[in-house]
């Protein structure tokens, strides 16, 4: 039997990449903790400030949520409902994802932003990718310009000092993974756990970095969040997933592989970037709403949505 370090009880969970295995109790008591110390590590938010939570209605935006509270931090929540349904099956992603994040934020009696984009403009995501893409290709890349615009909108609307996001060590490693292969620079440069506000964009932080994912699924299951357990039908095939698959063999053969690959990263990093190599940042902002722009006219995403 599987013994729980803390108190030598039957483990629940086994974490080799750490050389340790934990009970329930312990766990959840370990998870905030961690948490709490990438918080303070990367100086992302004190409890004077009031964090955005970018809730997506899955495990690690849900579970980044509750944890947020136990830890004793003042927060609000903000859904984007992209209008996705699956073409196959019909399922109703997004209003499933948006249930789950709604009974979240009444069972806890928290305020949750809703951006509807039907209704605020005129098109669910499948719709735009229709108009724009006639449907051919997955609508990934717009819906991610999409996300980023509102969640920066209503983020720096909203007066909030910061946006948190779920992204867990898995999530990281992989887009780490991908952007190495192609050498893409300025993506290397601005993953961070931390990206302080500058010209336009608001001050976004990943508390989750440093968590596997079946950490985050652990804890939210031993939590008993509820949360939406399909992923979004555009998900499957993506790159990131190819790269993950990849990853967990690499972890399955040496366990901590993941940690180390994108924790290493991050100390390169700040030797790699040290030399003030400025990020190219948009100098200008957009006429219609007021978001960087690098071009001095309509921004990507008022071109995408005033078509509408
Ligand atoms: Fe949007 Fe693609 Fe993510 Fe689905 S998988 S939520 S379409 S970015
Ligand atoms: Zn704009």
């Amino acid at each position: 039997m599987m013994k729980c370090k803390k108190c030598g009880e039957r483990a629940s969970i086994k974490m080799t990449q750490h050389n340790m295995a934990l009970c329930q109790e312990h766990f959840l008591d370990w998870l905030p903790q961690h948490t709490q110390r990438t918080i303070e590590k990367f100086r992302m938010f004190t409890p004077d400030d009031k964090v955005l939570v970018a809730v997506s209605g899955g495990k690690d935006s849900l579970a980044l949520w509750d944890v947020l509270l136990g830890l004793g931090y003042r927060t609000d929540g903000i859904y984007i409902d992209l209008g996705i349904t699956d073409p196959q099956s019909g399922l109703p992603y997004s209003a499933k994802s948006k249930k789950y994040s709604l009974q979240f934020a009444e069972q806890h009696n928290l305020n949750l932003h809703i951006v509807d984009m039907k209704q605020e403009y005129g098109e669910t995501i499948t719709e735009i990718n229709h108009r724009v893409r006639h449907g051919r290709q997955k609508p990934c890349s717009i819906c991610g310009l999409v996300k980023r615009h509102i969640l920066n909108e209503v983020t720096r609307e909203g007066g909030y000092p910061v946006l948190v996001t779920g992204h867990n060590l898995d999530d990281e490693a992989a887009t780490l993974f991908g952007n190495t292969l192609t050498w893409t620079v300025d993506l290397l440069q601005r993953q961070a756990p931390l990206l302080p506000a500058m010209s336009g964009f608001a001050r976004k932080a990943k508390p989750f970095c440093k968590l596997y994912e079946r950490e985050t699924a652990a804890y939210a299951l031993m939590r008993n969040i509820a949360y939406v357990y399909e992923e979004c039908p555009f998900a499957g095939g993506a790159r990131t997933i190819q790269h993950k698959k990849l990853l967990n063999q690499l972890e399955k053969r040496s366990p901590g592989t993941k940690m180390q690959f994108y924790g290493n990263f991050l100390k390169a990093r700040e030797e790699l970037f040290a030399v003030e190599r400025q990020p190219i940042l948009p100098e200008e902002h957009c006429p219609v709403c007021g978001q960087p722009t690098h071009s001095g006219q309509l921004c990507a995403f008022c071109r995408l949505v005033g078509k509408m």
